[in-house]
């Protein structure tokens, strides 16, 4: 639907902590826009200085999403995608590193024509030229035109910070230039503190403050809580704030993060913003959604899942966040068979200090060794896949996952007592798994940022495969992240073993699948499936790993 020519832009920004739902309410705000029919897309903003997410450790910034066309991004990238069902292209997502490396790239290419180069107006133009770009590239529709009705910008950080005072400018400009085109949303949190029991609205007005102070001011807000703000909250804010009640929308806490689109739906938040746009529709919207919402409510028996990684700890407490995609592929998989996922996180390094504590995985329908990088952590998920392989327990590893599978097979099976990875090892007498030709020399000289072989690749499936059958196509494409691979001398030995190369690139033939057919599920991907997983498409991997799982 082209309600005119121009986009209009949402910026979402976060109030008094982070972590509270700033990625969700973007992705659901985005859905419930795409739901009525409008061409949708969404943005998100970093503070930090990587030119990328790619370099970051997992346990300081969650999960490194990949795109299809190879960008190294945040985690909220992939709810976007989760929630809208589309694929979001790379120039959707921009750092302060990359923003001031394209600035100054310019500089030196003399495109400021001899002016002095300063951070207003050049950074924040680069930032609004690349929202503009973002506008221009959503999902075609029937029509073919890309132009998006509504961009959803969510900006990273809590307002108040210095980081990301840049980027706030930069939408305080945007709403000046186009002042019925843009609004904006706060997520804000209203805690309740113990000592107290009452729901407190102060941080959420200071919030708003600091806001103002940056020459905003907010049309919505998000109230995360614990529990529904009640009316006399919502006038306290409404006069503190100085905004309408009905822009005040409560957002409590629940049970799942797909449900956050039916409740915004319910609060009225979608026509309240296109009110403000001056914008209507009859549209209902959501029907899908709410079928979804309804199965993940009726599942209840559970599907035990443990997942063994390393990128959890962050000081006393445990970060699911690391792993945040492929957690989300295993729920979606489960409520598509009217299963409830339960997922427990397995510290690698525990099967390392004690060997028999592997003993501990049969308590699991299913384990999948994630991705990951390094030496830490590596010997005990080596532990975890001999024990889930002789156990005939239901496997699935992803990338790095796949190269310990098959680390393990040749060393336990094959006999080739030294075999490791040259990422671990790189004297290893058994290179079973060595870096990728392209790769030698990236390493050697340390060119680490963004020269992965990263996004998008095709796998061309073995017709005798589990994969095929789960997949029902042969030519498929999945995402990837890495840098080393299965080394082709040993695969000869490994497939006169037992082992089943059920998929490989056909531009370069490098294993993307094994299998083990003796196994009940016995599968890993050097892809990752779990950046293609949807709630309302879930993805065939997974299905068939818990559908194994809990038969
Ligand atoms: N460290 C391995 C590689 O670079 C696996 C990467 C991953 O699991 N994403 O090839």
């Amino acid at each position: 639907m082209i309600i005119n020519k121009k986009p209009r832009f949402v910026f979402v920004v976060g109030g008094v902590m982070s972590g509270i739902g700033k990625g969700i309410t973007t992705a659901s705000t985005a859905r419930i826009f795409k739901d009525y029919g409008f061409r949708v897309t969404a943005v998100k903003i970093d503070p930090y200085l990587n030119i990328d997410a790619g370099t970051m450790n997992p346990t300081e910034h969650g999960e490194v999403f990949v795109t299809d066309d190879g960008m190294e991004c945040d985690q909220d990238v992939g709810n976007y995608e989760r929630f809208l069902g589309e694929d979001i292209p790379k120039v959707n997502y921009m750092t302060a590193g990359l923003v001031y490396q394209s600035v100054i790239e310019k500089e030196r290419n003399l495109a400021y024509g001899g002016k002095c180069v300063e951070v207003i107006p050049h950074i924040t133009d680069e930032v609004e030229r690349r929202l503009m770009k973002a506008a221009q590239l959503a999902k075609a529709d029937s029509t073919g035109s890309r132009q998006a009705d509504f961009v959803l910008v969510e900006i990273g950080g809590t307002v108040g910070e210095y980081q990301n005072l840049i980027f706030l400018e930069t939408a305080r400009i945007m709403k000046l230039k186009m002042p019925d085109r843009v609004l904006f949303m706060l997520v804000s949190y209203f805690p309740i503190p113990k000592m107290i029991g009452e729901m407190k609205t102060k941080p959420t007005q200071h919030a708003v403050r600091a806001l103002n102070s940056a020459g905003i001011q907010p049309d919505i807000i998000i109230a995360r809580s614990a529990v529904p703000l009640d009316e006399s909250r919502k006038l306290k804010v409404s006069v503190f704030c100085n905004m309408q009640p009905q822009d005040i929308i409560s957002a409590p806490d629940i049970a799942s993060i797909y449900e956050v689109p039916v409740n915004f739906e319910e609060d009225n938040l979608g026509r309240r913003i296109l009110a403000k746009f001056g914008l209507k529709t009859k549209a209902k919207g959501l029907k899908q959604w709410k079928d979804l919402v309804d199965r993940i409510r009726k599942s209840q028996k559970p599907a035990r899942i443990g997942i063994v990684g390393k990128y959890f700890g962050t000081g006393d407490f445990i970060l699911s966040d690391s792993y945040l995609s492929v957690i989300e592929a295993v729920k979606q998989a489960a409520f598509s068979l009217n299963r409830k996922a339960e997922v427990a996180w397995l510290d690698a390094e525990s099967y390392e200090r004690d060997a028999k504590s592997a003993g501990e995985l049969k308590k699991f329908d299913g384990i999948i060794v994630p991705g990951g990088f390094g030496a830490r952590g590596v010997e005990g998920k080596i532990k975890a896949i001999e024990y889930v392989r002789k156990n005939n327990i239901p496997f699935l590893g992803l990338c790095y996952g796949l190269q310990l599978a098959t680390v393990e097979f040749a060393r336990n099976v094959c006999g080739l007592r030294d075999a490791n990875t040259t990422e671990v090892d790189p004297q290893t007498p058994h290179p079973i798994i060595h870096t990728m030709a392209e790769q030698v020399e990236k390493i050697k000289q340390k060119d680490m940022g963004g020269s992965m072989r990263l996004g998008a690749y095709d796998c061309q499936l073995n017709p005798r495969s589990i994969s095929h059958k789960l997949y029902a196509i042969s030519r498929i494409s999945e995402r990837h992240r890495h840098r080393y691979e299965v080394n082709e001398k040993y695969v000869p030995l490994l497939e006169k073993k037992g082992l089943l190369i059920a998929g490989r690139n056909p531009q370069r033939n490098l294993v993307e699948v094994i299998e083990l057919p003796k196994n009940k599920f016995f599968i890993a991907s050097q892809f990752h499936p779990e950046f293609k997983a949807r709630p309302l498409s879930p993805h065939p991997l997974f299905v068939g790993f818990i559908k194994a799982a809990t038969e």
